[in-house]
Parts: structure tokens; C-alpha cells; sequence
């Protein structure tokens, strides 16, 4: 069932000669498929084709989109077991996992048709003409958001399905009327192929153009590294590692044609536990972070990394019992002998600076690739000498920082590096008496959270997943829910167009019956 192959266009090929396969981790034995790593004629080919398809893709109407994005859930779906089946022999993971990021997969493919099809995204913008006015007359102005261009799309190692080949990037990308090159992740190649299997189906299906989606297999840098430099290609989606983000973000940069590249990257995603909810809910919330910091083994980008709290016995009757709480957690196993490698070493790095002391360190025998959840302490003061304590460390790892006082505090988060989230954990109308704290951390974050945890991503249209650098390059945009289109897009001005030929977005008559704001005042 698993070919092997890459799929450039719609067709299935493979020239290459060098050859690699996917590992599952808790077998720790080889898959059976071979994949075979694009060559340059192929990577030239993918986004030759993708050009020529933008040309018409990029001018289908909402609804021809909508029918390809439904159609291409409709045939992830199909997939059934066997996409299933390969995605845990790639990962690790679950059964229930798998699902559960299938049905989110589908559920954004089917989210972007539904914008589509309504076709208000577009944010149209009309100025009327005004002959008379004096001095001089105001020309008839009228603004939409076009597409970009063909897209290079990096599957994600943590999440197979939602954030790679048919994932949130390549769908709002697709739903913009972008052609897209996906340069699919090589520790789950047969996923990424079983999907560009039903992207391919799906695009046949509903007669889209040759080269609206390629599939490109690679087990090392080159690939992804011609594709960001090929000129063909105009815009970017990553999700993974800051050093791989901001190598392809400087790549794109140094291109004669400079392309925005939308790098969505490391988090440590602080907590605030404010003095009254550790006083007063305390084991509560050490129960529940357990359970978050080593959800799916510590393995996603909100996963609370560090929590910082005011320094006194019941932040300390806190910090015992989550360490007694996150010990009774069963260790699971990592998604590559890799990134547990990155783990253990990334951990390392951070138990070794002075003035640190491990509260929970789970030691007992466990598979290979599993990863053992910690917990460490330090004081606010050292935290701000050690700046390697701010880094992220992707697993099952929290800090917890002790501040001397909230000047400490807000200090702390001022010095951190851009996040996915911030959170704060407050007992009655204790917050109101932290609003420097919390400024501190809005000028950080791009998500806050009351009262609860931030692992969990909701998928609609109020969800901002992104935030300042490095937690992502471009902290403007969002990629996660229908937002998440405007990556895609750029505003486009015709002055003084005629109405025959203005895109239907933009006639007078508004024939698509779209949200428009015309002369300063929004129609519905
Ligand atoms: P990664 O090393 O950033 O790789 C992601 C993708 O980018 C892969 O397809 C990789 O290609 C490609 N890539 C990386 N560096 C590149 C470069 N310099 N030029 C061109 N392409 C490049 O991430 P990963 O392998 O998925 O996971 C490794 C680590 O990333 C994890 O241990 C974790 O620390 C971090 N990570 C963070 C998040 C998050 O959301 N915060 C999510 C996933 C991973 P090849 O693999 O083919 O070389």
C-alpha cells in the first residue's frame, strides 16, 4: 500500500537513487517501505508545475476550492486503518492519538472549504470615486487579498497528520489559491505518503490543475534547503526546531526575491502561579500540571515548560507534590530516537548550571526511546544568570523558578524570549493586584491563559497560535484556524478598474454577496 515514491503534480515518481526508511520507536525496528529522496530534476519539476497550476488555481472560485479541501478529508478518511496503522508504526504514538489528530486534520481541511465557499476572507475594501471633490478628483479604489504564489509546506515531526502534509499549513495555503510543495517530514514518510496519496486522488477527482500539490520525500536538509531557494516558490510554512526555522528563515532572506517564511518554533510557555491559587488550590494544580507537562510525552510546542511563582511554604508544598504527583505518571515512549537524543542532552544542559535541584527525575527501567519526566527548582535570581534555563527542553520538562518578590517576577518575564502562551493561575480577584505581571507577560506571549493549561490547542477562529520571536518569525499572523489563510495572501489595489473586469469580489453589484466595507461603511 505504502509506495515509496514522490509525488510530483499528480503523477507518482521516484528517480532517485538514494533511498531511506521510517523507524518505528517502540519496536525500534525499521519500517518495511523505502523512500526514495527527490532529486533536483524533481524538486525543479514540482515547482515548475506548481507555477504553471498557480496561474489557474490561484483564480478558481471559493467553491471549486471548497469542493478540493472537502474532497481531499473525504479521501484522508478513506484511508481508514492503514493510514492508521502507519502513522503509530512512525511515531509511536497511540491508535487514539491517531484519530484523534485525524479528525482535526479533516476538521480543518473541511473549516478552510466552508470559509471558501463564503468567500468574505477575502476582506474586500471598496472606495468609491468622487469626480467632484476639490482639489483634486479621488479616484474609484478597490482592495481584495490575492494568493501568494506556489508554497513550500515542512511536515512537522509531533504531528504527522494535523501539521503536515494535508495539516494546517498546506490547507489555508490551498484554500488561499497557493499550489503547494510539501517537503514532507522523513521520520514519517509513509504517513506524509499514504496522505499526498489522497491529496493527489482528491485534486483528480475535482479537476484541479496539474501541480496544485507535490509531495517531496527527503531524509536531510538538501531538499528542503533548494526548494526555500528556488525561485518558483514564494512563501514558506515550518513547524519544528529554532535552529531549522531560522535556517530557512535566512535562507529566504538572502534569495534575490527575499519570501516570507512563517516558522512556527520553540516555547517554554511560562506559568504564573499567583500566591492565593497555590495557597488555595495547590495539589489541584499540581495534580493538573503532571498531567500536562507530560502529555504526550512533554512532545508538543505549549507544553509549560517553566513555573514561575513567588517564593514561599506553600510554593514549596506546590513544587513537592507535583514532583511526587508527575512520578506516579507511566513514561511514554519519544517520537524518534532523535528528538529523545535532543531530550536527554537539552536536559542535561539545563540540570548542570549551578544552583538548580531536581525535585522529580523518573529513573525506573523503561523502553529505549521513552523519556523520563522531570522537574526541577531554581531561584528567580539565578534564573536570570543562566539564560541556557530560559532555552526550551522538548519533552517531559518543567522548571519551577522561585521569584524573591513580583518585581522579581516581572523582571523574569520581561527577559524571556518570545512564547506561545502565557498563563496565569489566580484565586479570586487576586490578578487585579498583578497588572504589571501580567503586561509583562502580554508583551510575550500570543496566547493568554486564565486559569488553566496550555497544552490543547483549539482549532477556530479565535485561537492565536504564534507569537513573538522565536516562538514564531512573523508574530502578526496565527497558524492555527481560519485566520491562518492571511499567511497566504497579500492586498491587491485596482484604481479605476472597470467593473466587467474586476474580480466578483469586487463588482459593484457584489454578485457573491460577501462582507465588504464600502466608503468607510462594513455591508453584510
Ligand atoms: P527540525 O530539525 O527543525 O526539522 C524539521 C524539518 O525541517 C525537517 O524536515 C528537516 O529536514 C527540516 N530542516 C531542519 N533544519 C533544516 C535546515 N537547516 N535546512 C533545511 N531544512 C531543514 O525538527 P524535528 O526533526 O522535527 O525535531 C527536532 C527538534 O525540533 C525536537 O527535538 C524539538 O526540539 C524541536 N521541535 C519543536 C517543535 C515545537 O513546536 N516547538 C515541534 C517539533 C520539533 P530533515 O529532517 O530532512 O533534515
Amino acid at each position: 500500500m505504502i509506495t515509496g515514491k514522490n509525488y510530483i503534480g499528480q503523477e507518482l515518481s521516484a528517480s532517485g537513487k538514494t533511498t531511506f526508511t521510517t523507524f518505528d520507536p517502540l519496536t525500534e525496528r525499521a519500517n518495511p517501505a523505502t523512500f526514495y529522496e527527490a532529486t533536483e530534476a524533481e524538486i525543479d519539476e514540482a515547482v515548475r508545475l506548481a507555477t504553471e497550476a498557480f496561474d489557474k488555481f490561484g483564480k478558481l472560485s471559493g467553491d471549486r476550492k471548497a469542493e478540493f479541501l472537502q474532497a481531499i478529508a473525504d479521501e484522508i478518511l478513506a484511508l481508514d486503518d492503514i493510514l492508521i496503522q502507519t502513522y503509530c508504526s512512525e511515531t509511536g504514538l497511540p491508535q487514539g492519538r491517531a484519530r484523534g489528530e485525524r479528525g482535526r486534520t479533516v476538521g480543518q481541511l473541511r473549516a478552510f472549504a466552508e470559509l471558501v465557499a463564503e468567500s468574505s476572507w477575502v476582506e474586500a475594501s471598496i472606495d468609491r470615486a468622487q469626480a467632484d471633490r476639490k482639489p483634486i478628483p479621488k479616484p474609484d479604489l478597490r482592495k481584495m487579498l490575492v494568493p501568494l504564489g506556489p508554497v513550500a509546506v515542512f511536515g512537522a515531526s509531533n504531528f504527522p497528520l494535523a501539521y503536515s502534509t494535508a495539516g494546517g499549513d498546506t490547507a489555508a495555503a490551498l484554500a488561499a489559491g497557493c499550489p503547494v510543495v510539501v517537503k514532507s517530514h522523513p521520520m514519517h514518510a509513509g504517513t506524509g505518503e499514504l496522505v499526498a496519496s489522497a491529496i493527489v486522488r482528491a485534486a483528480k477527482k475535482t479537476g484541479m490543475p496539474q501541480g496544485v500539490f507535490s509531495n517531496l520525500n527527503s531524509s536531510g536538509i538538501a531538499v528542503g534547503t533548494q526548494l526555500v531557494q528556488h525561485p518558483g516558490i514564494k512563501a514558506v510554512g515550518f513547524t519544528g526546531s529554532i535552529g531549522g526555522g531560522r535556517a530557512l528563515f535566512d535562507l529566504a532572506s538572502r534569495r534575490r526575491e527575499p519570501i516570507p517564511v512563517f516558522a512556527e518554533m520553540g516555547s517554554v510557555n511560562p506559568v504564573v502561579l499567583l500566591p492565593n491559587a497555590v495557597r488555595d488550590r495547590g495539589n489541584e494544580w499540581a495534580k493538573t500540571y503532571a498531567s500536562s507537562i507530560t502529555l504526550g510525552s512533554g512532545q508538543f510546542c505549549t507544553n509549560p515548560g517553566l513555573l514561575l511563582g513567588l517564593a514561599d511554604q506553600n510554593l514549596s508544598t506546590f513544587a513537592e507534590t507535583l514532583a511526587e504527583e508527575i512520578l506516579k505518571i507511566d513514561p511514554s515512549c519519544m517520537l524518534h530516537p532523535n528528538i529523545r537524543k535532543n531530550y536527554e542532552g537539552n536536559r542535561a544542559k539545563a540540570l548542570s548550571q549551578e544552583g538548580l535541584s531536581v525535585l522529580a527525575r523518573y529513573d525506573k527501567e523503561v523502553g529505549t526511546n521513552f523519556a523520563g519526566q522531570t522537574v526541577a527548582l531554581v531561584d528567580g535570581k539565578r534564573f536570570l544568570e543562566h539564560p541556557v534555563l530560559h532555552q526550551e527542553v522538548f519533552g517531559p520538562y518543567s522548571l519551577i523558578v522561585q521569584c524573591a518578590d513580583a518585581e522579581e517576577l516581572e523582571q523574569i518575564i520581561a527577559q524571556l524570549e518570545g512564547q506561545l502562551t502565557g498563563t496565569v493561575l489566580a484565586e479570586g480577584d487576586e490578578a487585579k493586584d498583578y497588572d504589571k505581571v501580567i503586561s509583562a507577560l502580554r508583551n510575550r506571549v500570543g496566547r493568554l491563559i486564565f486559569n488553566g493549561v496550555p497544552t490543547g490547542v483549539e482549532v477556530c477562529a479565535s485561537m492565536q497560535h504564534g507569537g513573538p520571536y522565536p516562538a514564531s518569525t512573523d508574530s502578526r499572523f496565527t497558524a492555527v484556524g481560519i485566520h491562518s489563510i492571511k499567511r497566504w495572501a497579500r492586498p491587491v489595489s485596482y484604481q479605476d478598474w472597470p467593473d466587467a473586469l474586476l474580480p466578483e469580489e469586487l463588482k459593484e453589484a457584489n454578485p457573491l454577496g460577501i462582507r465588504r466595507q464600502t466608503d468607510g461603511i462594513f455591508e453584510s
